[in-house]
């Protein structure tokens, strides 16, 4: 498969702050995110064979490069016996995407059963009793929807630590609140973005894990990321002090650099952010 792919980019495996994130990501090539600790596929990409498992997946946009293997999914799961994905994408992208599918099915002579759920900036959904997905803002060319994944903690109000288990169930048997829910936030994912998304969502800055687009390096790049709503390094440079994340996956990066060139680029960046970004590019040592 590697051959599938420009030469020293392509599958990627990384672990950033203890979250294995498994994919591609190749700016107008191919991106998808495989997180298995969320059993969640962030874009399908080309969807090769290893996503089509993947039962839940968080599309950004459009842009082909992210929502190319949309049908090819729904139809490999189809063939596969697997019950149709639950599929998030934009809100104002979903007739297009249903349009889509519905085509497909036509020409397949198949129902795959599979739908599009609009993704509304603001809503939360509970994937799991302890995994929230909540959707964010999204700043790109075509309507586009972030994601926010947050471990949800049940932890018991200072004032009843250390009563007896017996004590407590009486207490909620009454009608007491004894707990508090945290939100602790694991990965923040913007999709395809212009620099406004952190002004639109915050809440970036804050997650354990960023995983953020970074297309565009070369200072004379800087209007070509601005005319396509990327981001330039310079971009996540000027706001070094507002990341608080643990670590910060760059990716996306663009065809017009060599993977060498990349990892120059990344040593540049301020002191307090350089040990805490990853790029997502097969390792250095293994370039050709
Ligand atoms: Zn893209
Ligand atoms: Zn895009």
């Amino acid at each position: 498969m590697a051959s599938d792919y420009p030469e020293g980019r392509g599958r990627v495996q990384i672990e950033a702050a203890g979250l294995e994130i498994d994919g591609v990501s190749i700016a107008g090539h191919e991106s998808f995110y495989k997180v298995p600790a969320f059993k969640c596929l962030l874009e399908f990409g080309r969807a090769p064979d290893d996503v089509v498992g993947y039962s839940t997946v968080c599309l950004t946009h459009g842009h082909l490069d992210h929502a190319a293997g949309l049908a090819h999914h729904a139809s490999r799961r189809r063939l596969t016996g697997l019950p149709a994905a639950r599929v998030f994408a934009p809100e104002e992208a979903v007739p297009d995407l249903e349009a889509w599918l519905a085509i497909s099915q036509r020409l397949e002579d198949v129902d795959y059963g599979a739908h599009v759920t609009p993704a509304v900036p603001g809503e939360r959904i509970m994937l799991r009793n302890d995994l929230e997905l909540k959707f964010l803002p999204g700043r790109h060319r075509v309507p586009t929807v972030g994601y926010l994944f947050s471990e949800i903690r049940h932890k018991l109000e200072q004032e009843f630590q250390g009563l007896e288990g017996a004590e407590i169930a009486e207490l909620r048997r009454s009608g007491r609140e004894v707990t508090r829910r945290e939100e602790i936030p694991l990965l923040g994912y913007p999709g395809d973005c212009g620099p406004e998304v952190f002004d639109a969502a915050p809440e970036l800055f804050r997650a354990r894990v960023l995983l953020i687009e970074c297309s565009f390096l070369a200072p004379e790049d800087r209007d070509r990321a601005r005319e396509y709503a990327h981001i330039h390094l310079d971009d996540i440079a000027e706001r070094a002090s507002f990341f608080e994340n643990e670590a910060i996956v760059l990716t996306h990066f663009s065809l017009r650099y060599r993977p060498e060139e990349i990892f120059e680029a990344l040593e540049s960046l301020p002191k307090n952010l350089s040990g805490r970004v990853v790029p997502f590019l097969p390792a250095r040592n293994s370039l050709p």
